[in-house]
């Protein structure tokens, strides 16, 4: 369900609620002719919004944008990738391009996902994120009130053009500490989510250090090779992206 932003337009001052700035035209006999109106701020700014919600994007990325990542070093090539692929969305869906960002916790890796779904939302694409701890929990309940949830997330991981699963690998820390539940989140990385998606774009996010390495290791062979078709690893490094106190 997405939330209702039309406190957005109500409170703006520059259009008085109408969403819409009219710009003065040539002046007629008639007097004043008004030119076609020009979209205001805040109604781009409510339509965003709603795309975001109505994708499970948390509430404090909606203002954030990709200048907001800090960069040193090796960052600076990430930032400039993502750009290039943010300035080119439908390109890189056409390629049937996918992502594993993967490095040390608390490097700004969530907000280069979101900010790639940003850019597929405002082209109209429809976009999905979700933790990936989370939705392996649902699909391993069990009951009618589980299913209903699990045909939900079928739904999305089917349907949906854009899909960013953060925090892959947290399940063996929350849910899966026995072997018989890690071979349960391989073979739904595997079935429900890589297969399922097939070309379309799916980002991952883990802090695991070695990407493909580490996808091995632990999703097994077969996933790591699935991946390796066409998924980019973007290995995101450094400590700390945030600036001024921002999320
Ligand atoms: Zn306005």
């Amino acid at each position: 369900m997405s939330q209702d932003f039309s406190y957005l337009l109500r409170e703006c001052k520059k259009c008085g609620g109408t969403g819409y700035i009219w710009k003065p035209g040539k002046v007629t006999k008639d007097g004043i002719k008004a030119e076609d109106p020009i979209q205001c701020e805040c109604l781009k700014k409510m339509v965003m919004y709603t795309r975001l919600s109505k994708g499970n994007v948390l509430r404090e990325y909606y203002d954030l944008s990709i200048d907001d990542f800090k960069t040193s070093g090796d960052k600076a090539a990430v930032k400039e990738r993502v750009k290039e692929i943010v300035s080119d969305i439908d390109s890189f869906r056409n390629k049937g391009k996918s992502i594993l960002f993967y490095g040390t916790r608390g490097t700004g890796k969530t907000m280069l996902a979101i900010e790639i779904l940003k850019a597929a939302a405002s082209k109209g694409h429809s976009i999905w994120f979700d933790f990936f701890p989370l939705v392996f929990e649902e699909f391993t309940r069990k009951g009618y009130k589980a299913d209903e949830t699990k045909e939900r997330y079928k739904e999305i991981f089917n349907n949906v053009d854009f899909l960013v699963l953060d925090e892959l690998f947290k399940e063996r820390e929350y849910f899966s500490r026995n072997e018989r539940d890690a071979a349960s989140a391989k073979i739904f990385l595997e079935i429900d989510i890589l297969k399922k998606r097939g070309n379309n774009p799916t980002i991952l996010i883990t802090n695991l250090k070695n990407g493909l390495e580490d996808i091995k290791v632990n999703y097994g062979q077969y996933v790591a090779s699935m991946m390796s078709q066409n998924f980019e690893f973007i290995n995101v490094l450094g400590e700390d992206y945030r600036e001024n106190g921002k999320p």
